[in-house]
């Protein structure tokens, strides 16, 4: 309709210049007049948004449940919960309850914060909207606010269009235009876009022709304006946290529906080497597998695969970088120096180590961790240090110096430090740290980092003969498993 007024204003205008050209009026300010006019025109529909289709329009079809989404358990029965508010709201308006507005999903990127909105706009049977609070935010005073409001109407009329009786409007990134108001210093227009979603929230009522649910999405709660956590509007708050082991396996397994997997694939053993990782961290790690498998011309993904996808998404792309053989030889001790601590430390634990540069990183060791910890002792944080400072401890027996390849283990090993500062557990009891002197924290994680080296040293320093017969190895063959490190450190066991 909009489109065909358009057409029929600027047929008629045409056809005015073109008589007034022939009555003999001179046409051309009229001509440049139209010509800016359209300019302007167009500037404010590409500005204002929503005019068009530029927003993800997505179709409430049978295509997307919550079955597509791996783990997160308690998320998906909160939501849930909150959808049956919505999906009986005659139920609940006998009931009294006042009906849901808002639902804000709170967590890290990539854990399926947009997949949950998806699958709850399935489960309502409603009209799927998204759009990020970036897009919002314009210099230009109030077109914010006027997005918020199209966004609004659109999402009321593609429902109707689909003959749905609801609308889901996902916002991901709501921080952005949801912060907390007057932390934009004279930035007017973040104050007045919020508003807006404020005031459009507001006005949902229950008896609507379209119902309409808010999805927000942020890992930055504590950013946002109190007055959007008011009741009435974000008031239920869904915690969507990084998946658990079993949820990783579930993820992974969700991704390797429609891959190929050779017999020798354990799933599981993924899930628990790729502790921290999101689901979309595990999405790739499933896509990398079979980009690898497919480049060896392999008919099938097999584990190696899946383990040097791990690697991919944890370090970064292998790297083309050839060090000199010098140089390659003390990456090759350093490596085996971590690789050594950590297995004598936690037996079993290490996966691999290799000197091919990836990502920052010239070579690598990577251990599998323990189970999805949540806490930790100073043992094991103790350990975690000795791990990252074997490296250097290495380099300095079998070389006799260090170099700046440790700089990130100390980095690391410096963060453990503070931790086991913070927690209370370093000699200096609990302290309050806002008021302990620097010198006397930075002596303690001195303390701490000395005692770790030491200890290091006691561990090496009498293997100094193996670590040099598996850094020759690893440097011959660029990559040592972990089953061929235990033999070779079982065997130096036998021999002495
Ligand atoms: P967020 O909105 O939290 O940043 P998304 O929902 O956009 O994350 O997830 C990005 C991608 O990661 C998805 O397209 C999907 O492939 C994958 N993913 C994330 N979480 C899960 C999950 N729980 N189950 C299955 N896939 C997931």
């Amino acid at each position: 309709m909009k489109m065909v007024i358009k057409e029929i204003c600027l047929g008629s205008a045409m056809a005015v210049v073109v008589f007034l050209f022939f009555v003999g009026y001179n046409v051309f300010p009229l001509l440049v007049l139209g010509g800016l006019g359209c300019l302007l025109y167009f500037l404010v529909e590409k500005k204002s948004g929503w005019s068009g289709s530029q927003h993800s329009f997505y179709k409430g079809s049978d295509d997307f449940s919550f079955d597509d989404i791996g783990g997160q358990a308690p998320a998906k029965q909160e939501l849930l919960e909150a959808l049956n508010f919505a999906l009986h709201a005659d139920k609940t308006a006998k009931m009294g309850i006042r009906p849901l507005k808002g639902i804000l999903l709170t967590g890290p990127p990539g854990t399926g914060k947009t997949l949950l909105a998806k699958a709850a706009a399935n489960y309502i049977d409603s009209v799927f909207l998204s759009a990020s609070g970036s897009e919002f935010i314009e210099v230009f005073a109030g077109v914010g606010a006027q997005r918020i409001r199209q966004l609004f109407r659109s999402a009321r009329e593609q429902a109707l269009r689909a003959k749905k009786a609801g609308a889901v409007i996902f916002i991901d990134e709501i921080d952005v235009l949801g912060s907390r108001r007057g932390t934009h210093a004279g930035h007017m227009e973040y104050e007045q876009t919020l508003n807006q979603l404020l005031v459009e929230m507001d006005g949902l009522k229950s008896d609507d022709r379209v119902k309409i649910l808010v999805i927000g999405a942020t890992n930055r709660e504590d950013m946002l304006d109190p007055a959007l956590l008011r009741p009435g509007r974000f008031d239920r708050i869904v915690r969507v946290d990084l998946p658990d082991k079993e949820a990783r396996l579930q993820i992974l397994k969700l991704h390797c529906r429609n891959k190929p997997l050779a017999e020798d694939v354990d799933l599981e053993k993924i899930a628990g080497e790729s502790f921290g990782f999101s689901g979309a961290h595990l999405e790739s790690v499933a896509n990398e597998a079979a980009i690898l498998a497919l480049r060896e011309n392999s008919s099938k993904i097999h584990q190696r695969h899946f383990q040097e996808a791990v690697d991919k998404v944890m370090m970064g792309e292998k790297l083309d970088k050839k060090p000199g053989k010098e140089e390659l030889y003390r990456i090759a001790v350093h490596e085996t120096g971590h690789a050594v601590v950590g297995e004598l430390l936690r037996p079993g634990s290490v996966s691999h180590l290799t000197v091919t540069s990836r990502g920052r990183a010239l070579g690598y060791m990577r251990q599998i961790p323990e189970n999805d910890l949540y806490l930790y002792t100073l043992d094991y944080l103790e350990k975690q240090i000795q791990v990252f400072l074997a490296g250097a401890v290495a380099e300095k027996i079998i070389l006799g110096s260090q170099s700046t390849g440790a700089t990130s283990d100390f980095r690391q090993a410096v963060h453990v430090a503070r931790q086991i500062i913070s927690a209370g557990l370093s000699p200096l009891g609990v302290v309050c740290e806002d008021v302990l002197p620097e010198k006397l924290f930075h002596e303690t994680i001195q303390g701490i980092i000395k005692k770790q080296e030491q200890e290091v040293e006691a561990i090496l320093l009498p293997r100094a003969e193996v670590l040099e017969k598996v850094a020759q190895i690893l440097l011959d063959r660029e990559y040592i498993s972990g089953a061929e490190l235990r033999a070779f450190l079982e065997e130096a066991n036998t021999v002495h």
